[in-house]
């Protein structure tokens, strides 16, 4: 299997993020994909829970990006709400969107996490720039067909990582 498709850590849910874990991989920064991994993706503005965990993270000293394929007014009206930088239309898997991140927060991927409910989008974009890579579970089952295929292929890729425990770090 691709090794870009498998995720460093695999967590519940955002609010799970292992903070201490971060800090002992020297990890300053964390960027955060919108849909279905911190709110539906009908959900326009960020929830409380959301906006307090952001602000717990940066209090705990991180820079936070959110990198989102979405569009701009979506990404943009999201993301001003919790006064993060972000990069709309990022077309992941490509690598670009996370890059230019990576860059309005000078960062490096190295001390970089990445947080995001997709392996073909996040988790493969996120690896191939080196970051390491988290996945959440999907918060809304409520997705479009082209994502209901891709979540019947990621569930292959699942089972696939279960029979071969085939975590990376
Ligand atoms: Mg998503």
């Amino acid at each position: 299997m691709n090794k870009y498709l498998i995720p460093d850590r695999m967590i519940p849910s955002f609010d799970m993020l292992d903070v201490d874990d971060l800090k002992e991989r020297n990890i300053d920064t964390i960027l955060l994909d919108i849909d279905n991994t911190l709110v539906g993706h009908k959900c326009v503005k960020p929830t409380p829970k959301v906006k307090e965990w952001i602000q717990t993270l940066q209090k705990e000293g991180f820079k936070i990006g959110v990198v989102s394929n979405a569009n701009r007014s979506r990404t943009e009206i999201f993301s001003r709400d919790l006064g993060v930088v972000y990069i709309h239309r990022a077309a992941k898997p490509g690598t670009s969107g996370i890059r230019k991140a990576l860059k309005l927060l000078e960062s490096v991927p190295e001390r970089t996490a990445f947080v995001g409910d997709q392996i073909f989008t996040d988790m493969y974009g996120s690896n191939k720039v080196g970051c390491y890579s988290i996945l959440v579970k999907q918060i809304s089952k409520d997705e479009s067909l082209y994502c209901k295929f891709k979540r019947i292929l990621e569930r292959m890729v699942h089972r696939k990582m279960q029979t071969e425990s085939d975590f990376r770090k």
